[in-house]
C-alpha cells in the first residue's frame, strides 16, 4: 500500500487526509486498515508514534460512512478505551479530524477529572463514536447514562497499559455489557501473558499484526539529558551550537512564545536561527522550511503541533530546550532526527520543574536516559523516582545509593493489575490516571511503568542525578561528559510525521 486511495476509502475520508499532508500510509495503518475494513478483530502490536490511531479510526470511519444509522439515545456505535485522559483526548481529537467531512458525526470523550454532568448531556442523544478511560466509562453506565448494547466496534488501545494501571477487571466489566456480535480492535505495545489472554477472550479469530515498535527509533538515537538551571539555557544552547558537529537541529520548546524568545537569543549571540509555529503565517512558514531543508538555516525552533508537519531528512540533532509535559511528544520530537534509518542525536535540557516530566519520559520509553548536571544553583538536587525496573543502564557512575523517593508511590498497582482498591475508590472518579495529577497536570509516577514499583525506598539503578557526573555540582563541559548508549535494537520503519 503506497497511498490511502489504495484502500478504498470513501472521499470525504481521503480528502481529510489530503488537508492533513499523509500521503504514505505507515506500516501499521498499511496492515491495519485492509484487514479491519473487512470487518475482522485485529490484534495490533504497535507504540504511540507508529500512527495507530488513523489504523483503526479511518476503517471505522468508513464503517460510519458505509451504514448512516441513527445511534441508540445514551449509546453509541463505535466504543474506544484508552488508559489515559491524553490519549483519550488525542484519539477523540484524531477521529473529528479525519472524520471532519463526514457530517452528523458525534464523537464524545468520556474522562476523568472533568465534570461528569456534560458528558452526561452529550451522551443523552447517543453518538458515533465514545472515547472513554475506564473508569469514568463505568461511572456513567452506573449513573444510566450510557448504555453500551448497541456497541458495533470495540477498540482497545494500550492494552499493557491499561493493565500496569490497574484497569484489567474494568475492562472486564466492560466487555461483558457488550454485544457478542462486534468488531474488536486490539493494540498494545508489548504482549505480555496476562494481555495475550485478555486477548483471547475477547476477540474472535482474529488477525495479528506487528510493526516494530517505536521504541526501535528511541534506540536510533542516541539521547542525553543536561539537567539545566533556567536561566542557563540560553548559554547553554550557544555552546552546543557551537561545539557539536550539527547538520541540522531541531529545537523545541514548549510555547510559541518560548520559540520566540530562543530564536531572538540565538540572533543576538549570532546563530542564524528561525521559529515556525502556529501564529507564523502558512507562507512564512514554508519558507522557513525551505531555508531548513536547503541548508541556509541550520536551527529552527519549533513547538510540537508546528512540528508535526516537518519532514525533513538530515536532522542530525533534536534539542529539547524544554522538556514536554506529555512523554509521547518526546518520542515524536526525537523521531524527527534518525529517519529513515539514520541516526541522530537528542539532547534534553531539564530544569528543576521539569524534573517530573523527565520521570514521565523515562518511563514511557522505558529507558534511563544518560545524564549530566549542569546546574550551579544551591537548591538541592532533585531526584528521580525510584524505578521499579532499575535496569541499570546509563548513569555510569551513580553510586545507586539514591534515596529514590519517588513521590506518590504507595499506590503499588503491580502487574496484576489489580489495586486493591474496590469501587469506592472508582466512584470517587480516583481510577482514572487524571486524577492523579500534580499542579502542572503530570501523570503520577508510577502508571506507565511495566513492572510493579517500590512503594518508597532505594532508586535501583538509578542513582540521584546530582551524582551522575559531578558530585560538587561544578559546571561540566559538555566534552567532559560520557554518555553511555543504550543496546541498540533492529532499525525499525521510518517514523510518521
Ligand atoms: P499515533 O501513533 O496515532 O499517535 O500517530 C503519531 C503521529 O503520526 C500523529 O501526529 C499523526 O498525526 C501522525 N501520522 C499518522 N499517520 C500518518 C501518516 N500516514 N502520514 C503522516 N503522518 C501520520
Amino acid at each position: 500500500m503506497t497511498s490511502f486511495h489504495d484502500f478504498g476509502l470513501a472521499e470525504p475520508i481521503t480528502r481529510a487526509l489530503a488537508a492533513e499532508n499523509y500521503i504514505t500510509p505507515t506500516p501499521i495503518q498499511a496492515q491495519t486498515i485492509p484487514l479491519a475494513m473487512s470487518g475482522r478483530d485485529v490484534i495490533g502490536i504497535a507504540q504511540t508514534g507508529t500512527g495507530k490511531t488513523a489504523a483503526f479510526a479511518l476503517p471505522i470511519l468508513e464503517r460510519i460512512l458505509a451504514k448512516r444509522v441513527r445511534p441508540e439515545r445514551k449509546g453509541c456505535r463505535v466504543l474506544v478505551l484508552s488508559p489515559t485522559r491524553e490519549l483519550s483526548g488525542q484519539i477523540a481529537d484524531s477521529f473529528r479530524t479525519y472524520g471532519k467531512n463526514i457530517r452528523p458525526l458525534a464523537i464524545t470523550l468520556a474522562i476523568g477529572g472533568v465534570p461528569i454532568n456534560r458528558q452526561i448531556r452529550d451522551m443523552s442523544h447517543g453518538v458515533e463514536v465514545l472515547v472513554a478511560t475506564p473508569g469514568r466509562l463505568l461511572d456513567l453506565v452506573d449513573q444510566r447514562a450510557v448504555r453500551l448494547d448497541k456497541v458495533e466496534v470495540l477498540v482497545l488501545d494500550e492494552a499493557d497499559r491499561m493493565l500496569d494501571m490497574g484497569f484489567i477487571h474494568d475492562i472486564k466489566k466492560v466487555v461483558a455489557m457488550l454485544p457478542k456480535e462486534r468488531q474488536t480492535l486490539f493494540f498494545s505495545a508489548t504482549m505480555p501473558q496476562e494481555i495475550t489472554r485478555l486477548a483471547d477472550q475477547m476477540l474472535q479469530n482474529p488477525a495479528r499484526v506487528a510493526v516494530t515498535p517505536q521504541a526501535s527509533t528511541v534506540d536510533r538515537v542516541d539521547q542525553r539529558i543536561i539537567h539545566i538551571d533556567k536561566a542557563a539555557k540560553p548559554a547553554l544552547l550557544a555552546e552546543i551550537l557551537k561545539t557539536e558537529k550539527i547538520d541540522r537541529v531541531l529545537v523545541f520548546t514548549r510555547t510559541k512564545h518560548g520559540a520566540d524568545k530562543v530564536v531572538r537569543g540565538l540572533l543576538k549571540s549570532g546563530f542564524k536561527a528561525d521559529a515556525i509555529h502556529g501564529n507564523k503565517s502558512q507562507n512564512y512558514r514554508e519558507r522557513s522550511l525551505a531555508a531548513f531543508r536547503d541548508g541556509s538555516v541550520r536551527t529552527l525552533v519549533a513547538t510540537d503541533i508546528a512540528a508535526r508537519g516537518i519532514d525533513v531528512d538530515g536532522v542530525s540533532h533534536v534539542i529539547n530546550y524544554d522538556l514536554p509535559n506529555i512523554p509521547e511528544s518526546y518520542v515524536h520530537r526525537i523521531g524527527r532526527t534518525a529517519r529513515a534509518g539514520a541516526e541522530g542525536i537528542a539532547i534534553s535540557f531539564c530544569d528543576h520543574e521539569e524534573a517530573a516530566y523527565l520521570r514521565d519520559i523515562e518511563r514511557l520509553i522505558r529507558q534511563t536516559i544518560p545524564s549530566t548536571d549542569r546546574r550551579t544553583g544551591q537548591r538541592p538536587a532533585s531526584q528521580p523516582a525510584a524505578h521499579g525496573k532499575g535496569n541499570g543502564n546509563g548513569n555510569g557512575n551513580g553510586k545507586g545509593n539514591g534515596k529514590g523517593n519517588g513521590r506518590g508511590e504507595g499506590r503499588g498497582n503491580g502487574r496484576n493489575g489489580h489495586n486493591g482498591h474496590g469501587k469506592n475508590q472508582r466512584n470517587n472518579g480516583r481510577r482514572d490516571n487524571n486524577q492523579h495529577r500534580d499542579q502542572r497536570g503530570n501523570r503520577p509516577a508510577q502508571l506507565a511503568s511495566t513492572q510493579p514499583i517500590k512503594p518508597q525506598g532505594h532508586a535501583q539503578g538509578h542513582a540521584p542525578v546530582a551524582a551522575h557526573n559531578n558530585a560538587k555540582g561544578e559546571p561540566a563541559g559538555l566534552e567532559t561528559v560520557t554518555f553511555m548508549r543504550e543496546p541498540r535494537r533492529q532499525a525499525g520503519h521510518r517514523a510518521p510525521r
